[in-house]
């Protein structure tokens, strides 16, 4: 996010947490007094009440709350049985959660470029990367846009890997009309403050339609016990508390309206946004329901554009500027450019514009007009 400090010069700021929580104070208030009055901070009923809820928004049949959208990955890979010696692919263009964890979890990270339209995982690209080594594989819905997930599903089920989606910014995204996160073994989700739907600080969770690894991985998120004394295995201690789960349940009904909201200043964008010169849309694919947690366009000077939009107040932020592959973190696999050649070209290209549901009409106007004095 960009550093300005002067408030009153951001016509358009980046995202408004703020005012989402005006537009749903007092029930935010009076979910987070309940908990205070109960002293029910860590799990406890609002914690259930919860996982609850998000079962049902997202039709799953078990929801495990952990304490954020990277625990929730490493729970679901330690809980599946991954170990030293397996490799696990991941897109080479997403936030670093989503490889870190293969390698905490002990296996070896094996990246997979990414289509260049969705900016999600090319599966035209994962059966030359599958060894008698390879376990699983976690893709990751970009933006909010749903991967391929007929394609990887049928790779998947031809070498007898597991999928776990990585949900954490596609809240309520459908492929062929169908929920992310009931394709794979296992969804997870992040309720950072920022993405689809936040918290306030940080929280996670995961779903699964098998309800032995739901208990396999509630078990490992709290010290490999479910009750007191009962530590049939070593876990860590990852728990959703009290405060977040209650806003998150005051929140979770809005979330539909939200989205629909995100979609809506998507559409306005596209038809703002397509005569500017220079200026790549982002792309939807047919029978995918985009949920909008980021809007991406593409520009081949990205940084002097970005530069420009600041000046101008529009606050902008680059989703990511590295891809993952060339990372200092991962420079021991010593990955040139041609072995990812569309996560690379997009790294330098890719800037995510203003998108929240609480944008105005004014503001949306704002970004128009600072893009289109670039062009000019
Ligand atoms: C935000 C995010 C995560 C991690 O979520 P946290 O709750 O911040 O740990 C994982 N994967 C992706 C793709 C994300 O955007």
């Amino acid at each position: 996010m960009s550093t300005t400090t002067n408030a009153s010069e951001i016509a358009v700021p980046f995202a408004d947490l703020h005012a989402q929580y005006l537009t749903i104070k007092p029930q935010i208030d009076a979910a987070i007094a309940e908990v205070i009055r109960t002293s029910a901070f860590v799990r406890g009923p609002f914690v259930e009440r919860f996982e609850y809820e998000f079962a049902q928004l997202v039709g799953a049949s078990h929801c495990v709350s952990c304490g954020n959208g990277t625990d929730s990955l490493y729970i679901a890979m330690k809980a599946l049985g991954v170990k030293s010696g397996d490799e696990v692919i991941a897109p080479a263009h997403s936030w670093i959660s989503t490889s870190e964890t293969i390698t905490q979890a002990g296996a070896k990270v094996v990246f997979c470029d990414t289509e260049n339209d969705t900016y999600t995982l090319d599966p035209a690209r994962l059966e030359a990367l599958i060894t008698p080594r390879t376990v699983g594989i976690v893709p990751v819905h970009l933006y909010g846009q749903p991967a391929d997930m007929d394609s990887i599903i049928a790779t998947a089920q031809r070498h007898k890997l597991w999928v776990i989606e990585d949900c954490a910014q596609a809240h309520l995204a459908t492929y062929k009309g169908r929920r992310v996160g009931s394709f794979g073994i296992a969804a997870s989700y992040s309720f950072y403050p920022g993405k689809n739907l936040g918290a306030m600080g940080d929280a996670g969770a995961l779903t699964t339609p098998d309800a032995a690894l739901a208990r396999r991985m509630a078990m490992f998120a709290r010290h490999g016990g479910l009750k007191k004394g009962d530590h049939a295995i070593e876990g860590i201690n990852s728990r959703m508390d009290g405060l977040q789960a209650a806003v998150l349940s005051a929140k979770l009904p809005r979330l539909a309206a939200w989205t629909a909201r995100r979609q809506q200043v998507a559409q306005t964008y596209r038809q703002l946004l397509s005569d500017i010169e220079g200026l790549t849309l982002p792309v939807v694919a047919a029978d995918r329901e985009h949920v909008w947690h980021l809007y991406v366009v593409r520009h081949e000077q990205r940084d002097a554009l970005a530069r420009h939009l600041a000046a101008r107040g529009v606050q902008t932020t680059v989703n990511y500027p590295v891809a993952l592959p060339f990372l200092p973190a991962y420079s021991r696999f010593d990955h040139k450019p041609g072995d990812f050649p569309v996560a690379h070209h997009h790294q330098s290209r890719v800037l995510s514009l203003p998108l929240f549901p609480e944008i105005t009409a004014e503001q949306i106007n704002t970004v128009r007009g600072a893009l289109e004095s670039f062009a000019l």
